[in-house]
């Protein structure tokens, strides 16, 4: 075991004592615990960071613990067996404790350190030289280690950027984090178009914790957004399909949602959405509004939302529009349908990337909408066993509520599901009944029929 010293940089932190915040550990997760315990056992020095102190300094519980540590990967791989490497842009270690993920990362220097390198390499413990930039100042690749104070500069917001320690229980602050969390601002560490060409997401995020803390975006952090939001055409749309389910499932959709549509960098993501619900009272634009206040109330619940679900609202309006505009064209309507959801997917997946089981499960959840609002003897007990049966509901009731007119539909299957069997099957009855006169009738033959 190495002997444990300050880690280099330390000097540079203002330091908050124990008895001068109010973070405690048992507000922090047990395993980031056991974690932090176990690194400064090995001899390192290990840090709570980033939405785990912001979280707790502000009284909210984080979503998630990040620690961050002079221990190299290739050291906490060894210290604990059920951890692995994952990441190639950032190397990041995962260390699973059941369904929790504790992220670990190595501190990492300023890019600016390659330029250097010759000069500083022993004294920054630089062992690997991986760090690359595109031609656009886009960071590619980041696995140069630093110290804990280059560590705290290359992170994006101030408010995300400060350090606990269960050493003493201090928080260290590099930048101006804890001044930020008092008065409530997003504030970009370092040149903010600088750091936004190196990493557009940050744009995204910038947005995502404005919204998720409802504090301000600082006036030169917000200055370079609608300018450069273009930036975000070059991130893989795999990550912008990451982004945008961190986006929408924080707890804070509805106001997310509004800060997208209102930034630019809200078109690089749900441009066809945005475009769509410039009406903001038409039904579906009404539609998407409910669904992303149901969102954030079913997690302010603990209850799970689908990206399913969510992106069957968001396109809702598109395919609402491609519906209307093929209207007056003679085309079957089933058609007209169904060529509209594949377009209007086909087109979102030019922004977002989207998991083929998740938009399969959107479609059935818009095709069941036709069933649920039709009710025919034939279909009532196969829609109720359909499996996105309960989410296509939910959307049902949600097209209602947004001022469609579906003939009661919703409340004819509210009353459905709370049905014992013998009044499920008189309503299945009823329906029979009124449907099958229409039905039944004979078809005279006439003479178009024989042509
Ligand atoms: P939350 O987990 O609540 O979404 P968070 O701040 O913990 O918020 P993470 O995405 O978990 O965000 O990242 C952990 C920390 O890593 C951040 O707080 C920040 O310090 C740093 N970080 C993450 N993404 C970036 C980025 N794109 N650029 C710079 N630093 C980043
Ligand atoms: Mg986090």
């Amino acid at each position: 075991m190495k002997p444990q010293n300050s880690p280099p940089g330390i000097e540079n932190a203002i330091r908050l004592s124990r008895d001068e915040h109010c973070i405690s550990r048992k507000n922090i997760s047990k395993n980031a615990v056991k974690v932090l315990y176990k690194l400064g056992e090995e001899g390192f020095n290990a840090y709570l960071v980033g939405g785990g102190v912001r979280d707790l300094l502000l009284g909210n519980q984080p979503k998630d613990f990040d620690i961050a540590t002079d221990a190299e990967p290739e050291d906490i791989r060894r210290i604990f067996r059920n951890s692995r490497i994952i990441g190639r842009r950032f190397k990041i270690v995962h260390i699973r404790f059941g369904r929790e993920i504790i992220e670990v990362t190595t501190f990492r220097a300023p890019h600016e350190a390659l330029n250097e390198i010759a000069d500083d390499a022993p004294r920054k413990r630089i062992k690997e030289l991986d760090s690359a930039h595109s031609s656009s100042g886009m960071i590619l690749r980041d696995n140069v280690y630093g110290n804990i104070d280059e560590d705290a500069l290359r992170r994006d917001f101030t408010v995300n950027s400060l350090y606990y320690t269960v050493d003493n229980f201090e928080i260290l602050d590099f930048s101006s984090g804890l001044n930020d969390i008092q008065s409530k601002q997003i504030r970009m560490i370092g040149d903010p178009e600088e750091r936004y060409r190196e990493d557009p997401v940050r744009m995204l995020r910038a947005l995502r914790f404005s919204a998720k803390l409802k504090f301000e975006i600082e006036k030169e952090t917000r200055e370079p957004i609608n300018r450069l939001a273009h930036l975000l055409e070059s991130i893989s749309s795999a990550r912008l399909f990451d982004e945008s389910m961190k986006l929408l499932t924080g707890g804070q959709a509805v106001d997310t949602f509004a800060l997208l549509a209102e930034f630019d960098p809200g078109k690089y993501l749900f441009g066809p959405t945005i475009e769509a619900i410039e009406d903001a009272e038409a039904p579906a634009s009404k539609l998407l509004q409910l669904a992303l206040k149901n969102t954030d109330s079913r997690l302010a619940i603990g209850k799970s939302v689908t990206p399913a679900f969510l992106y069957a609202a968001l396109l809702w309006p598109v395919l609402q529009k491609k519906i209307n505009m093929q209207q007056s064209e003679e085309q079957n309507p089933g058609q007209i349908y169904s060529e509209a959801v594949s377009s209007c997917i086909s087109e979102q997946l030019t922004f977002t990337s989207i998991p083929k089981r998740f938009t399969a499960a959107s479609r059935e959840i818009w095709d069941l909408q036709n069933r649920l609002e039709r009710r025919n003897r034939r279909n009532v007990n196969s829609c109720f066993a359909h499996p996105r049966f309960r989410a296509a509901y939910d959307f049902l009731l949600l097209r209602e509520e947004s001022g469609e007119n579906l003939g009661e539909a919703g409340q004819w299957w509210t009353d459905f599901q709370i049905g014992d069997t013998k009044q499920r099957d008189e309503m299945i009855e009823k329906l029979n009944s009124s449907n099958s006169r229409r039905k039944r009738r004979p078809r005279r033959k006439t003479n178009s029929d024989s042509h």
